[in-house]
């Protein structure tokens, strides 16, 4: 078996070379398929073929009615998946997969600008995809089995599972790069979000290649199922109802916990977390010291307030929060990287010069656009990390400029960090300037980028573990909520904060030198935090700011007379 990355894992072998031994699937995994019914379901009725299996099957593995038609059955599919293992996917799903929309997942970073700083970081959404696509199933069947009283039926299963595999098929050319950099620049008046992408690259999958017959053949109902698997990926459907007491269509309020496992609106613990924290580690080359397995064992539904919601066990509360300490590490070491954010600035920079010149060929062959092929998803099916390359071994002379930032980027010419600091409370910076719009608007306006952060625990100022439900061994049914304080008082204090980068663009020496001593200036003005090597590369200055310096007001020098030659331009 080859791993993933190579290709997929057993599903060559299974055609070709009839296997003897008998399946490995835990008791019970046959029972996903439809069954029993009066009637063989119309799924039966695909010709026998690559999947016959009369000779695999164990009887204990099968209900009566799925032995009696078992040499018709799909199997489910293997795969190797480096982080989960030997995985079962439901053959449903591998129709899914094996689908245009789908496999263009394989050609966008799962982190972007990131693999330009950690080698190992050349996966792809396409696995990681499929690994929330599984683990969306394993929580969904703990909870089926752990609670029968909750009626989750094989169909509820099958869409949770299929809504995990496809919650990402609309994330654009590098990923989070795309949806954070990319289109706030180039249409900064356009609210757009990838997740909105993926319900509409969802549908497109299904009627373009025409899977409607082979979902209801499966056991799903069709537009229930369809709005059930939309909803978990983006939300309500309709506006309308989102301030209703239960927005959503696809399942009714006695299910409400089916809507919590990919996407968790209500506190941001999810299945999509569990997988990226695991990959992005193993492939960052970074500790991962979160451990799913042992939440999975401790998810309970409770009814709360006539709605049934996912509960954690009490004890587990210091795992929850070192979950999103976790987080805070990944993005602080990796996702955030002073170094891969500058790159994924370039990038964003080629593509906008190179997006009105950049052509895409959508349905009944109309052009678009980098910027504009979200609007049709035959086009955005072409869309992926393909565009850099492309734009890096053109010849056109039209993407002179946007290549030459590329070909920057491939010798290590990146443009220079000059440091760090934080807004004070409530002087935050509203959002992130456009390079064309810094504050520092002299001497060289164009040579500074400003590159605004908003760390947080996923829910801005808020702390995620207070919307968290707990239950307690006493009664298991009935939930609490725990308070920071019942945890322990080493716990943060605040849930966001803003970081504040800012590079240049010229890589003259004097020039980084001069604009250092403008940041440092531009810091003391604004009240920010001290940048850490400012003591050393502007001693002259960092005397001026009190607090800075722990001294009292009489030791320092006044701030009237800077001591920088030129005019300082930093005006609030
Ligand atoms: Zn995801």
């Amino acid at each position: 078996q080859r791993s993933l990355a190579a290709g997929r894992g057993c599903r060559t072998a299974q055609s070709v070379v009839p296997r003897r031994e008998p399946p490995s699937f835990p008791p019970g995994a046959g029972s996903r398929l439809p069954c029993p019914a009066p009637a063989p379901p119309a799924w039966l009725e695909i010709p026998v073929g690559r999947n016959c299996c009369s000779s695999l099957l164990s009887e204990q593995t099968l209900s009566p009615f799925q032995c009696q038609f078992r040499c018709c059955l799909p199997l489910p599919q293997v795969f190797n998946d480096p982080i989960h293992g030997h995985i079962e996917i439901h053959p449903l799903l591998v129709r899914i997969i094996d689908t245009p929309q789908f496999q263009r997942l394989r050609y966008i970073k799962q982190l972007g600008g990131t693999y330009f700083v950690f080698p190992g970081a050349s996966h792809n959404r396409f696995e990681h995809s499929l690994g929330v696509g599984y683990l969306a199933g394993c929580l969904v069947r703990a909870l089926k089995e752990r609670q029968p009283e909750l009626d989750i039926t094989q169909r509820d299963i099958l869409c949770v599972e299929i809504a995990g595999l496809c919650h990402d098929l609309g994330h654009g050319p590098f990923s989070h790069m795309f949806d954070g950099r990319f289109i706030p620049l180039v249409r900064p008046n356009l609210k757009w979000k990838h997740e909105s992408a993926s319900v509409e690259m969802f549908e497109h999958l299904i009627t373009s290649n025409k899977l409607e017959k082979v979902m209801e053949d499966y056991g799903l109902v069709l537009q229930e199922d369809m709005n059930f698997i939309k909803e978990q990926i983006g939300g309500p459907i309709d506006e309308n109802t989102r301030e209703k007491s239960w927005p959503y269509v696809g399942r009714p309020k006695e299910k409400s916990f089916l809507y919590e496992i990919v996407a968790n609106k209500k506190n941001g613990i999810d299945v999509d977390k569990w997988d990226y924290f695991a990959r992005d580690c193993h492939h960052l080359g970074i500790q991962n010291n979160f451990d799913y397995k042992r939440l999975l064992k401790f998810t309970r539904v409770c009814e709360v307030n006539s709605q049934k919601l996912i509960c954690t066990r009490d004890k587990e509360v210091g795992n929850l929060y070192d979950m999103f300490h976790t987080r805070n590490c990944l993005h602080r070491r990796a996702y955030q990287h002073k170094v891969g954010n500058i790159i994924e600035i370039m990038i964003t920079e080629a593509l906008q010069k190179a997006d009105p010149y950049f052509k895409i060929e959508g349905s009944k062959g109309t052009p678009y656009r980098i910027s504009t092929a979200m609007e049709d998803m035959e086009a955005y099916t072409k869309l992926t990390d393909h565009v850099y390359l492309e734009i890096l071994h053109s010849s056109c002379p039209e993407l002179a400029e946007a290549r030459e930032i590329l070909r920057k980027i491939e010798r290590r010419e990146l443009y220079k960090f000059l440091g760090d600091t934080h807004p004070e409370k409530g002087k935050e910076i509203a959002k992130v300037m456009s390079p064309k719009n810094p504050p520092l608007v002299e001497p060289k306006a164009e040579d500074f980028i400003v590159d605004v952060i908003n760390m947080d625990y996923g829910m801005e100022e808020q702390n995620p573990i207070d919307k968290v439900l707990f239950y307690c061994k006493a009664d298991p049914t009935k939930a609490v909520r725990i308070t920071k304080e019942q945890v322990s008082k080493l716990l943060p204090e605040t849930f966001a904060e803003q970081v504040i980068r800012v590079y240049c663009k010229n890589q003259d020496p004097d020039t980084v030198s001069a604009a250092k001593q403008y940041f440092i200036q531009w810091c003391i003005r604004r009240d920010f935090t001290k940048p850490q090597d400012c003591d050393v590369v502007a001693p002259h200055l960092t005397p001026m700011k009190k607090s800075w310096n722990n001294i009292q007001e009489a030791e320092c020098r006044t701030a009237a007379e800077p001591s920088c030659k030129q005019r300082l331009p930093f005006d609030e």
